[in-house]
């Protein structure tokens, strides 16, 4: 609810009752006079009407009225038109209370907010009566005088000034307490005691009703003015400088005109050689200076911007009086006025030829910087490719595999297509790579064939490089190709093949740097062409000194003037001639008996058609047979020979066997045929132990003859591998006996046969006869090869797993060096029998063959004349059994 409201309903109620007091009181007092109480209850309406406003007002009347009618005037019914009276006159004094209410309200909103500006401005504000009394003080004049409200007020306003100052402040507050207003400088004082200059403005405020009239005084701090101007003149002084001293030029024309230039600094005229007034002189000046080439971009963007009334910043070249292109940056905004209409533009232009040089040469810089790092780039990729293409190309020994994998990388790196052709052995052109790059690119119209073509026929023939760079006219080497290099692989001098590029995208061509690129691949695919082959060569060649160095014949070669050049290792060993003392040698001097031999060696043309020749040769181990042919060949004459020597040797062996085994067999028989033809003699008689005598002959000489024929056979089924040896366990000793019991019964008289057996004597495994028969040939060649007599011992010993044999004699003994060749097949030490004992030289190699195949072995030792002693060891049995006896066997 709000006060209107309440003070309505306030008024209602209170001068409701007020009404019914009075009607009740002056109803009873006052019986029959209504006029006292008619004109008191008109009298409250009416104080209701301006209490609570026209509608409390008319009810208050129309209540009293009722009031009036029921209890003082008893109903009389001429009182009922004094009822409009009753409500006019509460509804009019009702208006007229509301009136001045709202009056009264208006003045005091205006007072307050009055003070409540007083408050808000930051000037000071005071107000004085007409004697000097200060009677309000607001906030700024707190701030501006150092005194509080409470201490200033009531306090004369001189306080505020100078004793010296006091008229003269009392002299403005007189002239304005008149009325009208004044401004006046003036020096106060704050409470501090510092003096200062203020603008003070007086103004009468007329008095109100029952006031007196008072004088508001406005004072403004002269010190902030002053320094406001004080920067201002600063600020002006310093532009005035820097618009003087800066090396540019600073410009205000109209907005948008700029051939209605308004100002222009002096640096001008350092800028571009003319002068302020020359160019306020000249509208046109700034147009006729400004380089056509910007004309039109310049004074759009100018345009532009002043008609958004926008910055612009543009640059431009403007041409100086003595000649020089002067490049500008200039920029300029639109100033407002007040009304934020544009009022001119405002710029400067300041020149940046330099700096426009220095950035036209950094942007050559960078363009250069950007060329060199892209020939970089180019040089680095073309270095990998090198490398790459080394590595691949080292990488095997397989030619044709890495010159495929080349041109792949190739193909990748710096061609459509590419190709590689390799010279082969016969003189043919053969092509072993073909790569193609981008298979897009390369259509079938590219493919090429599996021949070379003529141009790179050519390129290999004349061993030059060709680099087409665009296809010309009428060059079809290539069909459909733009452009081609084809290079030479050399080696060594000669071109192995070629190495060729081809280009298909149009416009792709090659030059010079891409020719020196290919040149160096078809370089290194030459080196590894001719390395790889080279290395077969040499592994072919090693092979073969292998073969030569390994095969059993002597290989040599003499080249044409005589002088050996090969000399391989079994000719080494054959001859016992080191190579170093051969190799570059003639063969005349370094082969003894060359010169008497070699015009016996048959040389063939070639190897099909060679024979041997067998010729004795001087070495240092002696007398050599050798086998020997020669071929032709490049070089000079091959010799091949084989060491002839031992079959050499055998021949001769042979050749003695036949004499001797002649001899032998000529004996027994010329002594059977001799008494044979004795015994058929009738002209000799002959008695009956005469006929006994040459039976018996017969009998032992036909014995020998078995012998000697059983030795032959035996000889020569050990040498075919056709006698079969058993491998059984029996007892030594028991066969040493039998043996020596079996040659004793020819022992010759001056020789004496002893057995050493020791007590205990493990069994031999062994083939029990072809021992017997060993150990009786080498007691019967004791016997034999003791023609003094003396005594022969067999013995036989243990030791570990063999049991030893020797049959030792006192005879003639055999020299230190023939030993191991006595137990050669026919070998003889007296072939000729010259010590008178025969013999076909089987025996021993006989001795030596069976042993072997018994698992032992036999040996000889002996000296020229103490005797020989013949040893045998044989494998003792796996179960052997001990000979108990001790056996010691004397025989005469
Ligand atoms: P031969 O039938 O000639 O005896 P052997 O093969 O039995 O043949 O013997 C070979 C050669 O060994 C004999 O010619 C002989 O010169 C020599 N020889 C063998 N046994 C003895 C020995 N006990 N004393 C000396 N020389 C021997």
């Amino acid at each position: 609810m709000n006060e209107m409201r309440v003070r309505l309903w306030a008024a209602v109620i209170l001068a409701g009752c007020l009404e019914a007091v009075v009607s009740l009181v002056l109803g009873m007092w006052y019986g029959g006079s209504t006029g006292p109480a008619a004109g008191l209850g008109i009298l409250v309406a009416a104080a209701a009407g301006v209490a609570g406003g026209p509608v409390a007002g008319g009810v208050v009347a129309a209540v009293g009225w009722g009031l009036f009618f029921w209890l003082v005037a008893n109903g009389a019914v001429r009182e009922v038109l004094a009822l409009p009276a009753w409500i006019a006159l509460a509804v009019l004094t009702g208006l007229l209370g509301a009136r001045l209410w709202g009056a009264t309200r208006d003045r005091e909103r205006l007072a307050a907010e009055v003070a409540a500006l007083r408050e808000c401005f930051r000037d000071a504000i005071f107000t004085v009566d007409s004697k000097g009394i200060i009677r309000e003080w607001n906030r700024g004049a707190e701030e501006l005088y150092g005194y509080t409200r409470d201490e200033v007020v009531g306090r004369a306003m001189t306080t505020l000034a100078p004793e010296d100052r006091h008229d003269e402040l009392l002299e403005l507050v007189a002239s304005v307490g008149e009325g009208g207003s004044e401004a006046r400088e003036v020096v106060h004082r704050q409470s501090d005691g510092d003096e200062f200059g203020v603008v003070l403005t007086a103004a009468s405020v007329p008095a109100g009703k029952g006031e007196t009239a008072q004088v508001l005084v406005v004072a403004r701090d002269l010190r902030q003015l002053h320094r406001a101007e004080q920067r201002v003149r600063e600020a002006a002084s310093k532009y005035d400088a820097l618009a003087a001293h800066l090396p540019l030029a600073v410009y205000a024309h109209a907005v948008g005109r700029r051939d209605r230039l308004v100002e222009i600094s002096a640096p001008v005229e350092a800028m571009l050689g003319y002068s302020v007034e020359e160019w306020l002189a000249e509208p046109v000046l700034f147009g006729q200076l400004l380089h056509p080439d910007d004309r039109e971009r310049v004074m759009g963007e100018l345009a532009a911007a002043g008609e958004k009334g926008v910055p612009c910043c543009v640059e431009y070249r403007l041409l100086a009086r003595d000649g020089r292109l002067v490049w500008v940056r200039d920029e300029s905004v639109v100033l407002r006025d007040a009304g934020g209409e544009a009022a001119y533009t405002l710029g400067y232009f300041v020149e940046v030829t330099a700096e426009k040089r220095s950035e036209d040469e950094r942007q050559r810089l960078v363009a250069a910087e950007d060329r060199a790092l892209a020939q970089a780039l180019e040089k680095q990729r073309r270095l990998d490719l090198l490398a790459r293409a080394n590595a691949v190309l080292a990488s095997s020994l397989d030619y044709q595999m890495t010159l495929r994998r080349t041109a792949e990388l190739v193909a990748q790196e710096l061609a459509d297509c590419c190709v590689i052709d390799i010279v082969e052995d016969d003189g043919s052109v053969r092509r072993v790579a073909v790569a193609y790059g981008e298979p897009r690119r390369v259509g079938a119209a590219h493919k090429l064939p599996d021949e070379p073509e003529e141009a790179i026929l050519r390129v290999i023939k004349k061993e030059e490089p060709a680099l087409v760079g665009a296809r010309k006219d009428g060059d079809s080497s290539f069909g459909a190709f733009e452009s081609y290099i084809s290079v030479p692989l050399q080696a060594r001098g000669r071109a192995l093949g070629a190495l060729t590029l081809l280009a298909v995208t149009p416009g792709r061509t090659y030059g010079r740097d891409d020719l020196s690129l290919a040149q160096d691949l078809a370089c290194r695919a030459g080196l590894a062409v001719d390395n790889a082959r080279l290395y077969a060569e040499v592994e072919e060649r090693a092979e073969a000194a292998r073969v030569l160095a390994n095969v059993g014949n002597g290989v040599f070669l003499v080249d044409r003037v005589g002088v050996v050049r090969l000399w391989n290792a079994a000719a080494e060993a054959i001859t016992g001639l080191p190579a170093g003392a051969v190799l570059g040698c003639p063969a005349i001097e370094a082969i003894p008996g060359w010169r008497a031999v070699v015009e016996h060696i048959p040389v063939a043309a070639s190897p099909e058609l060679y024979n041997t020749e067998s010729v004795p040769i001087e070495t240092p181990g002696g007398e050599r047979w050798i086998a020997i042919s020669g071929v032709e060949s490049f070089g000079g004459i091959v010799y091949a020979f084989r060491d002839f020597t031992e079959e050499h040797r055998v021949d001769a062996l042979k050749a003695e066997f036949v004499a001797t085994a002649s001899h032998e067999l000529r004996t027994p028989l010329a002594a059977v045929y001799g008494a044979a033809q004795t015994l058929r003699r009738h002209d000799f008689a002959l008695d009956e132990a005469g006929r006994d005598r040459f039976l018996s002959l017969i009998v032992e000489e036909s014995e020998r003859l078995g012998r000697i024929v059983n030795e032959i056979l035996l000889a020569s089924q050990l040498e075919g591998g056709r006698v079969e040896v058993a491998s059984e366990p029996f007892d030594p000793v028991e066969l040493v006996e039998r043996a020596v019991e079996a040659t004793r019964t020819y022992l010759p008289p001056h020789i004496s046969l002893e057995i050493a057996a020791p007590s205990a004597v493990p069994a031999v495994a062994a083939d029990r006869d072809k021992l017997r028969q060993v150990l009786v040939n080498l007691v019967e060649n004791a016997i034999k090869y003791s023609p003094e007599g003396g005594t022969i011992e067999i013995g036989l010993e243990a030791e570990e797993d063999i049991v030893r044999f020797w049959v030792k004699d006192q005879g003639l003994g055999i020299p230190y060096e023939e030993r191991g060749r006595i137990f050669e097949k026919f070998y003889r030490l007296d072939p000729h029998m010259t010590r008178g004992v025969g013999g076909t030289g089987l025996g021993l190699y006989i001795c030596s063959e069976l042993v072997s195949r018994m698992d032992g072995r036999i040996w000889v030792e002996s000296s020229d004349s103490k005797g020989s002693t013949f040893l045998l060891e044989l494998p003792v049995a796996a179960t052997s059994a001990v000979h108990p006896a001790n056996h010691q066997v004397q025989a005469t």
